[in-house]
Order: C-alpha cells, then sequence, then structure tokens
C-alpha cells in the first residue's frame, strides 16, 4: 500500500518548499544504503527520494493533491524505481550528484533521460516517371535504418546479463557541477561522462551489437504511390525510422517524391497540358487528328476555323487527385499552326485561285512575289 507523501517526509500537506527540503535532507542522509545498512532502510530511502520529487515540483505537488499518485505517475516515475543503489558510489559522490551547490531538488530538468526514446525519422528521396505520379503504383527501395538488435533485444548486453545503473550520475543520466566564479557560486547539470545520459552502463556487451542495441540494416521496402502526387510531395512510411531506444517506439520514414518531367506532358496542379502541331487546312476545315494521353492515344476533335494558340480540352483526362482516383483533372491542348515555308507549283495554283475567288489581293512583294518568281507565276 502507498503511503502518502507527506507522511513519507513527515510534513504537514502546507509544508513549504524550505519545510520540505529539509525534511527531504534529513531522511535521505539517514537513510542513505551507504551509511544505514539496516534491512528496508534502501526501500526508504526510494521512497522519500521520489516523495521529494513529486512534493519539490509545483506543478506535480498540485496534480499529486488533486488526483494522488495518479496525478504524477509520469513524473519521473522511471527515474528511480530500479535504482541499483548497490551500485553507487561513495556518500560524498552521491551527494555531490544530487545536491551539490544550489539544492535544486529533482526538478523535471533533473530528471533521468533514461526512458524510452522514439527513432529518429528518416527521409528518402525518390524519383518519379511522370506517369507513375499521375497514376500511382507500387516502388521498391531500399533503405539503411537501424533495427532493435535481436540478440539483445535492444539492451545491447550480452545474453544472460543486464545493464547496470551508471555508478557515477546512480541512474540519473546527469550530474550536477559545482562552478565557483566572481559572481558567485553555480550549480550545472550536466550529461554524466560515465554512461552518456542513458544512466546505465554495460559490462558486457552484446557481441553482435557492440553494445549499441541496434544494428545498422539494410532493407527493401515496397512503396505504395497514391495516383496523383506531385512533386514534392511527402509519404510517410509508419514505422520504418530508426528503432527507438530502451522500447521506445520507431521512428517513421518520409519519402520525398521528385517527378521527372515529361517530353511531351506538363503539369498543373491536376491538369495535363500539351501541345499539338496541325497544318492550316486542318485548322481550316477542321479535322480529327490522333493525339497522344496519359492514357495512350485518344482522338481529338478539331472544329473549323480554329485559330493559332486555341485550346482544346480532353476533359477527364488529367491527373487523379491524391485520395479521390475517380476524379481527374482534364488535358488541356494547345493548337499549334503550321504555314508551310514550300509548297508545290500545284499548291499555288490552288491557293492563286482561292485567293481570286475570295477576292483577295495578292501583292508582288514579300513571300508571294517570292514564290510567284520560284514557281513561274
Ligand atoms: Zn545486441
Amino acid at each position: 500500500m502507498a503511503r502518502d507523501f507527506y507522511e513519507i517526509l513527515g510534513v504537514s500537506r502546507s509544508a513549504d518548499a524550505e519545510e520540505l527540503k529539509r525534511a527531504y535532507r534529513r531522511l535521505a542522509r539517514k537513510y542513505h544504503p551507504d551509511v544505514n545498512k539496516e534491512p528496508g532502510a534502501e526501500e526508504k530511502f526510494k521512497e522519500i527520494n521520489r516523495a521529494y520529487e513529486v512534493l519539490s515540483d509545483p506543478q506535480a505537488r498540485a496534480n499529486y493533491d488533486l488526483f494522488g499518485e495518479a496525478g504524477v505517475s509520469g513524473v519521473g516515475a522511471a527515474g528511480f524505481s530500479d535504482f541499483g543503489i548497490g551500485d553507487m558510489g561513495g556518500f560524498a559522490d552521491i551527494f555531490e550528484t544530487f545536491f551539490g551547490g544550489g539544492f535544486g531538488g529533482f526538478t523535471s530538468s533533473g530528471r533521468r533521460s533514461q526512458g524510452p526514446t522514439r527513432g529518429e525519422d528518416l527521409r528518402y528521396d525518390l524519383k518519379l516517371e511522370f506517369r507513375e505520379a499521375v497514376f500511382g503504383g507500387e516502388k521498391e527501395i531500399r533503405i539503411n535504418h537501424l533495427e532493435t538488435c535481436k540478440t539483445c533485444q535492444g539492451t545491447g548486453a550480452k545474453p544472460g546479463t543486464r545493464p547496470v545503473t551508471c555508478s557515477t550520475c546512480g541512474g540519473i543520466g546527469q550530474v550536477r557541477r559545482s562552478a565557483r566564479t566572481p559572481f558567485g557560486s553555480f550549480t550545472q547539470l550536466t550529461t554524466c561522462p560515465t554512461c552518456g545520459g542513458s544512466g546505465e552502463v554495460i559490462e558486457s556487451r552484446c557481441e553482435s551489437c557492440g553494445g549499441q542495441g541496434h544494428i545498422q540494416v539494410s532493407k527493401k521496402l515496397k512503396i505504395t504511390i497514391p495516383a496523383g502526387v506531385d512533386n514534392g510531395t511527402r509519404l510517410r512510411v509508419s514505422g520504418e525510422g530508426d528503432a527507438g531506444l530502451r522500447g521506445g517506439p520507431p521512428g517513421d520514414l518520409y519519402v520525398y517524391l521528385f517527378v521527372e518531367p515529361d517530353p511531351e506532358f506538363q503539369r498543373e496542379g491536376n491538369n495535363i497540358l500539351s501541345r499539338i502541331k496541325i497544318s492550316y487546312l486542318q485548322a481550316i476545315l477542321g479535322c480529327r487528328i490522333p493525339v497522344s494521353t496519359v492514357d495512350g492515344e485518344a482522338e481529338l476533335k478539331i472544329p473549323a476555323g480554329t485559330q493559332p494558340g486555341t485550346v482544346l480540352i480532353l476533359e477527364g483526362r488529367g491527373v487523379p487527385r491524391v485520395g479521390n482516383p475517380v476524379a481527374r483533372g482534364d488535358h488541356l491542348i494547345t493548337v499549334d499552326v503550321e504555314i508551310p515555308t514550300h509548297i508545290t507549283h500545284e499548291e499555288r495554283e490552288l491557293l492563286e485561285k482561292l485567293a481570286k475567288i475570295r477576292g483577295e489581293r495578292m501583292g508582288k512583294g514579300g513571300l508571294e512575289g517570292f514564290l510567284g518568281s520560284l514557281f513561274g507565276g
């Protein structure tokens, strides 16, 4: 049965920070396992630490007052639960570590950094062909990420052994350093040099991972590219980042998409743009001609009298909307009209006849005059 934190420290519920600190200091010295060899002293010491940790943090104390221990279960609970007291340094060490200098108590900044840590997110740049972006599909990629070592289950310790609590910091992962300066004495929290902040030290390293707890693994992944993605789209592949530490969840893999330009098509949002060339006769008379679309060949109707630069629309032949591939943009086709620079003698005669019918005045100069002299008109 958990005892009341105020009771553990022997103070009233209205005790102020100074009273708490005094009570804690007195009890911690009394029950410190290096001093007190009585059975149960270690348990008592842990209990005192836990009580003080919560009550010395105003926010945690407020939660505790309202909800009891359930209100503070997240507050550094792991920090003392597996305190390897036996592995600690001497009395002086631990007091240097915990209480040195300013004796600030255990606030959030003094919390042990040993909890589960989520793995890093990773980035992978993937090139897609124009059509792959339009229609989506599966792509196989090869990534390198950290995976939890199977031999040691991520502990980094040789199977059959366990990491032990770091004796330098007592498992906190941080040490207090006092520095004297002309302006006074300062206390600083720094990462423990022995364990690098993990709070644990591995005595016999796992041979598979060299004590890291994770291994760099090259892995093939099938990525499903949804239809309609574009240059700059980012896909998240959940859980394929680096493995987490100490049982933490893995990070995610972010696949950044880069779409290669296409010789025929351009893209504007969900619309596809392209150009076609038709002859002046096709423009004047109208026609049906085959055009290339992302779906393959389609027939485009050129109305009679189409002007150069006209944009014709093939509805629904554009890019599918991401998440709703049934809805597609359009294919917009800009019409270029070619005026021939060379015509045959026969063509020229026909065109001149046509000009006469339309009552158009043909100049002798310019291109007409030039063509006339060429074709003996
Ligand atoms: Zn291992």
